[in-house]
């Protein structure tokens, strides 16, 4: 016997999310997670993955007829992604400039290939010459890189150069658009990318749980004609053909309340207009870039390659971060994060993504900021700051 363990009611603390993810979700989404149930075949649930189909190509800016969102977190659509495109033999070219370079170059081992590399420093993009050379000595099969690279707060710009690199060598390109997708100008047909996948819990503002994921034409006969089977079942694409295409057989159960809510949170994207949504993003996380500087503090990221929805924010000396972050958690129930691999202790990782991009959530932060760094002594004009943010406001 097993005793029952005194678990109390859920009461989770009522958190400003502007750390690299999850975002504020805004209150539409929620209620839309609290409307029943049907079940995953439902006549009524197959209209709603139609909607989501519809709002993810807008989303994604595609008439890609293969856009679907895969039952997980943004690793999964990551996995869906390279686990297909990826045959045994073939040879992935990734990015190491930042940490998720490194997890793609992990699943694409697993998925049997061969990873070589395209170098560029942490907290720099890939420069095309470089993505040249690299499809010139390495030969790759399929190409990834990292449109907005959470882990340095860089955006990879001149996308469209390296597709018309990778395509002048017959190589099919998969970009990482998890922390870009309904924050950050992507344009997938305008751009040539052949596959891209994404997360809800960016600047979408939704929950983690269904993971935007769209491919071409190419990329689908390339995961259609695959020699050998994918090794992971429940992200084989041409199974899953079999629920999100015409037939609509049941595969797994979808996480049915998650696409209600990445249906409410992508009716958002379209009420609001994708464009305008960048010019949001740009906007408001340029108030706060304003503030940070303005107060003496330093962006990690160099300004031409500035991700709005991702702001690093280099520790001024004397200052240790973690102290600062769970002072903000502690006094202004405020989430920020600290840095990953090369840049721990270094910087830290400010999100403004979806509904977390909101001009009370850059005033708040930079007034809670202002304090922790005052408190602990650090050499900052607090006033100067919040001057400047309220200025760009
Ligand atoms: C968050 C993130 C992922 C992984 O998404 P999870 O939802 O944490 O699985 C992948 N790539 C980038 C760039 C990310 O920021």
């Amino acid at each position: 016997m097993v005793d029952a363990p005194a678990v109390g009611e859920l009461t989770p603390p009522n958190r400003t999310l502007m750390g690299p993810g999850p975002s504020d979700v805004h209150p539409r989404v929620l209620r839309a997670m609290s409307t029943p149930l049907v079940g995953h075949l439902d006549p009524s649930f197959i209209e709603v993955m139609d909607d989501v189909q519809d709002l993810l190509r807008y989303t994604f800016q595609t008439e890609n007829q293969w856009t679907i969102p895969i039952s997980g977190t943004g690793s999964a659509s990551m996995e869906a992604a390279i686990g297909n495109l990826v045959e045994p033999g073939d040879t992935m070219l990734v990015p190491t400039n930042g940490y998720f370079g490194d997890r793609m170059a992990s699943m694409a081992n697993r998925a049997g290939g061969e990873v070589v590399t395209v170098d560029a420093p942490w907290g720099e993009p890939l420069d095309p010459v470089d993505v040249e050379a690299a499809f010139d000595e390495h030969s790759p099969d399929v190409f990834g890189f990292v449109h907005a690279e959470t882990s340095t707060g860089v955006l990879q710009p001149s996308v469209p150069e390296l597709t018309s690199i990778a395509h002048a060598n017959d190589v099919l390109v998969i970009a990482d658009t998890v922390t870009s997708l309904g924050g950050v100008e992507f344009r997938t047909d305008d751009w040539d990318v052949d596959v891209a996948y994404s997360g809800p819990q960016k600047c979408l503002s939704c929950p983690p749980g269904a993971s935007p994921l769209t491919l071409n034409d190419d990329a689908m006969d390339k995961v259609l004609s695959r020699e050998t089977d994918p090794r992971s079942w429940y992200l084989d694409l041409s199974l899953l053909e079999g629920y999100w295409g015409d037939e609509r057989a049941y595969h797994h159960t979808a996480p049915i309340t998650n696409v209600y809510a990445l249906r409410e949170a992508l009716r958002l994207v379209s009420e609001e207009g994708i464009e305008q949504r960048w010019d949001r993003h740009r906007s408001v996380a340029g108030a706060l870039k304003a503030g940070v500087e303005s107060m003496g503090l330093e962006m990690n990221a160099p300004d031409e390659y500035w991700l709005p929805s991702l702001n690093t924010v280099r520790v001024p000396d004397g200052i240790d971060d973690g102290t600062i972050i769970q002072y903000l958690l502690d006094e202004y129930d405020l989430e920020i994060a600290s840095g990953l691999g090369a840049l721990s202790g270094d910087i830290w990782r400010i999100g403004c993504m979806g509904h977390s991009a909101r001009p009370r959530n850059v005033s708040y932060l930079l007034t809670a900021l202002g304090d922790a760094l005052a408190e602990h002594g650090a050499d900052v004009d607090v006033d100067a700051g919040l001057a400047a943010t309220s200025d760009a406001l």
